[in-house]
């Protein structure tokens, strides 16, 4: 996952970008960096950590230009690493002069092409995905941008929203399945575009509409032209989205975020009422379905947890150790609240079941009476290779265990999860629309780069790594 903004022809422009990053941190913690142009140069500021951490006064002052491109990074592809920070920029691509990139998703048949290019000559600078697109870009022999881009992206399969930065242009791309939302709209009658809908809160920009699917858009001074350039047989736009990963006062394919979980709390708990005392929501993620569940079952709702907000998405950081180590610094109960008491603990969704096991047992010892666990999306099955890191099959506790042997994992009174039909009536689009693989193991695009049982078995951060070290 990743955050992107773009913005085109704005006397603020990286200022701007820097503020609507902000409000994407939370698609990526590791990385952040900002290209803008002033019609003339390309200029570039990018660095590992935070986006209050990586852009001082003077390096806003630098990145001069009307036109500017902005990353928050979180990998799914390549390794967490100052190399491979975005914007990428590559200098004297033939006819296009300096062109820099931004990309949100994941590409599947990355190693296959980088294999070819490499064969003919290409050197790369970095392990990222995305950095294969900018190699075929170059090698294009079609005369403008547009068809150069359109003829690229035909050899890419997988998840992709593009911003790309030229020195007179700025272009954004989705991908034909529609996979990650990007959005364009207008501020101080500039266009923005930005992967959420709450980057364009903060800087005041109306929201206009979807990119659309398979659509390029190319933004030149105030001019705006879109082609329909890429087809696929269908739409994949991805749940999660909805169930974690987008903010919650974001409009994502059409529909606020909020109110797609605080529905899938009412249905939720439609399928699985419990007696009980309390609904506890673990925060942030299970907040808006707590709301919906205490709403629907009309059992009080509490936070009967409190999170400390100051360490960062657990999950978010690569590295184990962090992350098991993150559960305990993040969430503290609030003994007052829940000792004695029937509880209800909701979360957007279990994926290894090790934070659920730690969280049941910290209620427990807090003093409630019974702890039930209920989760606002279908039980995680299958691991995504379009942009949503997640562990191997095998690390996934729901691929191998039955809903009541998780209970027992993760040592609760009871556990259920949202069916796929209630998930989908809550995110109010049509099934065939989205992508669900996660829960049902039905991939929208199939497998270039992996067999089978390759597919099964490894685990998605390492693919493009361990391909590496074995050429
Ligand atoms: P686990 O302990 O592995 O079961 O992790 C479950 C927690 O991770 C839940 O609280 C989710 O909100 C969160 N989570 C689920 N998927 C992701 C993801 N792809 N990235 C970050 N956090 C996630």
């Amino acid at each position: 996952m990743c955050g992107i903004f773009g913005i085109a022809n704005h006397s603020d422009a990286s200022r701007m970008a820097h503020l609507g990053l902000y409000a994407l941190q939370h698609r990526g913690q590791e990385s952040t960096g900002i290209s803008s142009s002033d019609g003339d140069q390309v200029f570039t500021h990018k660095s590992m950590g935070y986006v209050a951490d990586v852009f001082s006064e003077d390096v806003l002052k630098r990145l001069k230009g009307r036109n500017a491109i902005g990353h928050t990074r979180y990998s799914t592809a390549g390794d967490s690493s100052e190399g491979n920070a975005q914007p990428i920029v590559v200098k004297s691509i033939r006819n296009y002069g300096t062109v820099a990139l931004v990309h949100n998703g994941n590409l599947i048949n990355a190693f296959s092409l980088r294999e070819r290019l490499e064969r003919q000559g290409a050197i790369f600078q970095s392990t990222s995905d995305s950095e294969v697109i900018l190699h075929l870009l170059a090698r294009s022999e079609a005369d403008n941008l547009l068809d150069a881009l359109a003829e690229t992206l035909a050899q890419v399969q997988g998840a992709f929203c593009l911003l790309l930065l030229t020195q007179d242009s700025l272009i954004a791309v989705r991908d034909p399945n529609g996979f990650r939302p990007l959005n364009l709209g207008k501020v101080d009658g500039s266009y923005v575009l930005a992967s959420e809908t709450c980057a364009f809160d903060l800087i005041g920009a109306t929201y206009i509409r979807e990119v659309e699917p398979g659509e390029i858009v190319l933004m030149r001074g105030d001019d705006l032209q879109s082609v329909k350039a890429l087809h696929a047989p269908r739409l994949a736009k991805c749940i999660f989205e909805h169930v974690y990963f987008s903010r919650p006062d974001s409009v994502v394919f059409g529909r606020t975020v909020q109110t797609s979980r605080d529905l899938m709390g009412h249905i939720l708990a439609q399928e699985s009422p419990v007696d009980a005392d309390l609904v506890v929501p673990i925060p942030d993620s299970g907040v808006a379905a707590a709301i919906g569940y205490s709403q629907e079952s009309r059992i009080p709702f509490a936070f009967g947890l409190i999170r400390n907000h100051y360490v960062g998405r657990t999950f978010i950081e690569p590295k184990t150790k962090i992350r098991h180590f993150g559960v305990k610094v993040k969430l503290n109960p609030v003994k007052e609240l829940l000792t004695g008491k029937r509880v209800v603990l909701i979360d957007d969704s279990i994926v290894r079941g090790t934070t659920s096991r730690k969280i049941v047992k910290m209620v427990r010892a807090a003093g409630a009476k019974e702890v039930h666990v209920r989760i606002s999306c279908p039980p995680t099955l299958s691991p995504c290779f379009y942009g949503i890191d997640t562990p191997t099959k095998k690390e996934l506790i729901a691929s191998s265990h039955t809903v009541e042997e998780i209970a027992k994992y993760i040592e609760a009174d009871s556990l259920a999860y949202l069916s796929l039909p209630g998930l989908i009536r809550a995110v109010a689009g049509k099934g065939s629309e989205f992508c669900t693989a996660c829960y049902t193991g039905q991939y929208p695009i199939d497998f270039v780069d992996m067999t089978a049982d390759d597919k099964a078995e490894d685990r998605q951060l390492d693919l493009w790594e361990a391909s590496l070290k074995e050429t």
